[in-house]
């Protein structure tokens, strides 16, 4: 069995923002020789996500309208995690979109449902921060 691990790094400027990351994770693929498995991707951070769904930018607003009346950013007085930070509502986020995806890998394509793209969610942006990428397999 071979194994591969990468991690790719991110600083989005803005607090929030959705990243098509399937290119960068296809490329991973290509990198590992890996033609038959299974690989992971995950958020390494408690304020952010990766999931899959549809590369449509009116999907997109519609999340960050629902994520917004779920957990506001303001008033950040409202949270008890905001005692010296502001970001409570990016781990409530980050949690309702979830930490990570497994795809599988058939015959060295991801392998995935129709219209399926991995996207990075950010919810506290404006410094450094990594997904990481595991692929297994032959
Ligand atoms: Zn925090």
């Amino acid at each position: 069995m071979k194994s591969y691990r990468k991690e790719l790094w991110f600083t989005v400027p803005t607090r929030r923002a959705f990243i098509n990351i399937t290119p960068q994770v296809q490329e991973c693929l290509y990198e590992s020789g890996i033609a038959e498995g299974l690989i992971l991707v995950n958020a390494m951070h408690i304020t952010a996500s990766v999931f899959i769904n549809d590369d449509e930018s009116g999907l997109h607003h519609d999340y960050e309208v629902w994520l917004e009346k779920l957990a506001p950013h303001e008033p950040v007085g409202q949270y008890r995690h905001n005692r010296g930070e502001d970001n409570a509502d990016a781990h409530l986020k980050r949690q309702i979109m979830g930490r990570e995806v497994v795809v599988a890998v058939s015959d060295g394509q991801l392998d995935f449902g129709t219209w399926e793209q991995i996207f990075y969610g950010e919810f506290d942006g404006g410094r450094r921060k990594r997904v990481l990428v595991k692929i297994i397999g032959e």
